[in-house]
Order: C-alpha cells, then structure tokens, then sequence
C-alpha cells in the first residue's frame, strides 16, 4: 500500500490579536519597494473594525469579496484577470508578492483559487479534480473570520464550474501561512454561525465513521469532535479558541481520511437547490439516522440548545429532471461513498436510497 504524502501548512500564528503580525509576515514577501500585495476580503468587513485594520500598502491591491454565491469558476477567473490587470499596471505584469484570504471558507478559498490561477493559464474549470494543478502558487494566506470549514487547513478549493462542483486539489492549493485569531470571529449572525460549526461537527462524524479511518485521523477527528461538543453543548467562556481550533483540526482529520454521505447528499442540493454549504449539510445531517445514529442524535441536541430552525421539504416542488440532476450529483462523489461502504459502494449507492434521503429533508 501506497501512503500519502501530506502537505500540511507551514506557518501559522494563533491568539487573540494575532491579525495585527501580519504586516511584519508580509514584509517577509516583499523584496523590492514596487512588490505589492492583493487583499481578498469578504465585503461584510467593510464597514466593520476589521475593514480598517488591514495593513494594506499604497502599491497594494484590495477587493472586497461578494461571498452572496459561493464560489464559481467564472468569479475567479474574473478576479484572476483583475489582478493581472493591476499588476501589469502597477509593477510590471509582476505577479503580487503574496495573496490574502480573509474571511469565511468562501474568501478563503477564492484566494486560494486567485493564487493558483495567477501561475496556472487557462481558468479554473480546468483545474477541478485531484493534483491537476502544475505550478506552485504564489504565496497566500489564510485568515479565517468565521470557522467550521477546515479550509485554512485543506488542500482544495471548492468551486461551483460549468459542469460540476469540485475542488481544485493539490498541494499548492494549501496556505503558505494562516493566521487564526479568534477576534476575528466576533459578530457573526447567530445561525451562521451554527451552521458553519456543523460543517466541523459533521467533518469528524464522517471522518470518524467512515472506512478510510486511521489513527492519524482520528487523533484529530476525536479531539476536534471533543471541542465541537463543548462549544455546541456547553456555554463554554473560551468558545472562540475551541471552536477555531476544532475547525483546523477537522481539516487536519478529513485531510488524511474523507467525508461522507452527508457531504455528497449535500453537494447534490447546493448544486441544483443552491444551498450554501453549511446549511445543506444540516439539511442533510437531519435524515442521516440510519448512516450516523449517535452522531445524529447529538446534532439534534446541539440545534435544539440553540433553536435553530432548519428548512423542511426542500425537495417537495423539484422537477424529476432537477431530482435527477441531484442523485447524479450526490452518487458522482466516489470517494465519499467510498468511504461510506468500502469498494463495493457502487451495489449500496442507489438512486432509490438517494431519492428517498432527498425526499425527507
Ligand atoms: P462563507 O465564507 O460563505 O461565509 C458565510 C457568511 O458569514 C457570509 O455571509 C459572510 O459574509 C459571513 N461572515 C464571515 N465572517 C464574518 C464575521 N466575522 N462577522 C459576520 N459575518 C461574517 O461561509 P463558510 O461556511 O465559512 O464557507 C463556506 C464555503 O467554504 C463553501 O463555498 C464551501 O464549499 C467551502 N468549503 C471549503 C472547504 C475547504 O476545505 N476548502 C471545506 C468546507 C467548505
Ligand atoms: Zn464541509
């Protein structure tokens, strides 16, 4: 058996104000006094203390992010275009010294995206799928304002293309440095919250239930699972931290094992229905008993302490073609399912289990 060979990322700062290093790790970048950075920062800082605390130098380039949709292949690309443009104007067509993602898993990600295309012509639906990329990215940072996703810690971006939703794996895609200060996450709306903090707690179920387990993650999984349960269940002072921390090591878990049933049933409604990732996951959790009864249970317990409501019938009014659509989406992730069953996933996969999952959400 071949091993992977995990790249993880090298640096990271942790702590309360920790966002204020970052101008000293990006005089690190810069060489010349023409070396410029881009800032790709969700648009909900704007106008909030944060939006007037980054370290942005006069060459700099910022963009506020519209994270409304999640990402596509077409609004990185987009970007990707309006940086070169800056920097052909700016400093020679020199690529920026360094890309900055501060934000939930969508800004992150999008700044993960814009780094890889700044080396890698041709768009990014090219690029989805696993180890596609073929250049090393330009350096980027991951600063997370609201966690859950992993994405600080993982190796995809996760993007909406012309004909799928997959991500960009690779070992470039992983951040060259983060920054996690839990600061940063204070004023998220309450439901968003939860849901993004589901998408942690369900990393780890699926992680941890799933074939392609081993002690490496479930080292993460279990401990990241442990600080899931003391921030969603009991009101613990230092919740921030707990919960920053158990996201980054959610991704640490999935990034040596694998997600499940829930993420590919969730990638189905996200494609068709539009649902945002977390909020698809919680839908789909929901009717998952029979995959991850314990896990499920917990759950329950976790959006009733916080009356958290979720969407019913989702799938009452859809047409067979989008029903379709969704099953065909949802039995396409076979690594999930692979995860989920073993090899002979393919017998168990059925579109009759995926429409009757789909028909209960
Ligand atoms: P998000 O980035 O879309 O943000 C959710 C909402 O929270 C947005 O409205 C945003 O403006 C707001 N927000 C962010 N920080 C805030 C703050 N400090 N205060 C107030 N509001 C704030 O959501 P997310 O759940 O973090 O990320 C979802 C995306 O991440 C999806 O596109 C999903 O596919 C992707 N994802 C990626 C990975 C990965 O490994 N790369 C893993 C899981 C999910
Ligand atoms: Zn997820």
């Amino acid at each position: 058996m071949k091993h992977r060979n995990f790249k993880t990322v090298p640096r990271m700062i942790f702590g309360r104000g920790a966002f204020d290093q970052l101008d000293e790790v990006l005089a690190e970048q810069r060489k010349s006094s023409k070396d410029l950075v881009v800032f790709l920062v969700d648009e909900i800082h704007k106008d909030r203390p944060l939006g007037q605390r980054i370290p942005k130098h006069d060459q700099d380039m910022l963009i506020w992010l519209d994270v409304t949709d999640e990402p596509k292949t077409t609004y990185v690309d987009a970007l990707t275009e309006q940086v070169q443009a800056y920097c052909r104007e700016h400093n020679d067509g020199n690529d920026p010294v360094s890309i900055i993602g501060l934000g939930g898993g969508s800004s992150m990600d999008i700044a993960k995206a814009v780094a890889l295309l700044l080396t890698n012509p041709g768009g990014a639906a090219l690029y989805q799928g696993w180890d596609l990329i073929k250049n090393p990215a330009v350096h980027h940072v991951g600063i997370p304002t609201i966690s859950g996703t992993g994405a600080e810690a993982s190796r995809t971006t996760v993007l909406t293309g012309p004909e799928k939703k997959l991500g960009m794996n690779s070992d470039y895609t992983v951040f060259d440095q983060i920054i996690m200060d839990p600061d940063l996450v204070a004023g998220v709306e309450k439901n968003q919250w939860f849901y993004t903090g589901m998408d942690c707690y369900i990393h780890n179920v699926e992680a941890l239930n799933g074939t392609y387990i081993n002690e490496f993650a479930r080292a993460f999984g279990d401990q990241s699972s442990q600080l899931c349960h003391e921030v969603f269940l009991e009101d613990h002072p230092e919740s921030e931290e707990k919960l920053m921390m158990a996201s980054y090591m959610g991704g640490q878990s999935i990034a040596y094992s694998q997600v499940g049933a829930c993420h590919a049933l969730s990638y189905g409604l996200s494609y068709v229905l539009g649902y945002h990732h977390g909020i698809g996951n919680c839908i789909a959790f929901n009717v998952l008993d029979d995959f991850y009864p314990e896990g499920v249970a917990t759950f329950r317990k976790m959006m009733e302490k916080h009356n958290i409501d979720l969407p019913t019938n989702v799938c009452a009014n859809l047409t067979d073609e989008q029903m379709n659509k969704m099953i065909q989406v949802c039995s396409g992730m076979a690594p999930l399912w692979d995860n989920v069953y073993g090899p002979s996933w393919k017998e168990k996969v059925t579109p009759e289990l995926l429409r009757g999952l789909y028909e209960k959400m």
